[in-house]
């Protein structure tokens, strides 16, 4: 398993935990407005593993879990072994995924290494792979979130509320997707590098929070567990 970027403590990415984040590199789609392009370029950096493992090994009792994030982390091979360690050490784990394999989510599900799953559901699925593109396909998404409800899962489903989506696809959003025990709107945040095509798409003003909370007053409907990230 090769990782490309450490948060060392985050009280953010993993809900009422302290946890570290480690991101990989690479991904299968290629949202405009990724803040982690610099993973999913040809050649990002990589942390030498020995530095991550000493990492892992002086925090365990301080640190409650380890978030895998990327980068898309079910591309890799590694990833059911890596949890595995991770949850020898002691740690929670929790998972950040496109949902774009959902045969990697039912193989991690069934031997139960990972506490808790964050889903990016990106955009209606007529309009997917306009916003998130790559080898992006809404049904391998929704497959992965059914998986997890089956199983009985912990785990949230993510949109980031672009300029490009209007109420009308968020409220189509959340009646195409099972009703989810946590669905998280997070405010969009134009990211400081991106493709210098998708320019006009960046210049897009973001939505104001209260236009987003009034979103998810309507978007309460469908998914009764919206919360707002700001
Ligand atoms: S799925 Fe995530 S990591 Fe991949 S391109 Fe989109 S925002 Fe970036």
């Amino acid at each position: 398993m090769i990782f490309s970027g450490i948060v060392k403590t985050s009280l953010i990415d993993y809900p009422g935990k302290i946890a570290a984040v480690l991101f990989t590199p690479g991904c299968n789609y290629n949202c405009f407005y990724c803040h982690n392009r610099h993973l999913i370029d040809d050649f990002p950096d990589i942390i030498p593993t020995d530095e991550i493992d000493h990492f892992l090994q002086k925090r365990v009792g301080l640190l409650d879990g380890i978030v895998i994030s990327g980068g898309e982390p079910t591309l890799h091979e590694g990833l059911i072994p890596y949890l595995k360690k991770l949850k020898s050490l002691g740690y929670l784990t929790k998972v950040d995924t496109n949902g774009s394999r959902p045969e990697v989510i039912q193989a991690l599900v069934e031997i139960r290494v990972v506490d808790y799953f964050a889903i990016d559901y990106k955009a209606p699925k007529a309009r997917y792979h306009e916003i998130a593109r790559g080898e992006s396909n809404p049904e391998d998404v929704l497959a992965t979130i059914d998986i997890l409800l089956k199983n009985r899962c912990s785990f949230e489903v993510r949109t980031t509320v672009v300029p490009q989506l209007s109420l009308t696809d968020l409220i189509l959003m959340s009646e195409e997707m099972p009703q989810v025990p946590r669905y998280v709107l997070n405010a969009y945040k134009a990211p400081s590098f991106f493709l210098s095509s998708d320019q006009s798409l960046i210049d897009e003003p973001a939505y104001s929070e209260k236009t987003i909370s009034e979103f998810a007053e309507t978007l309460k409907l469908y998914q009764p567990h919206v919360v707002l990230m700001f």
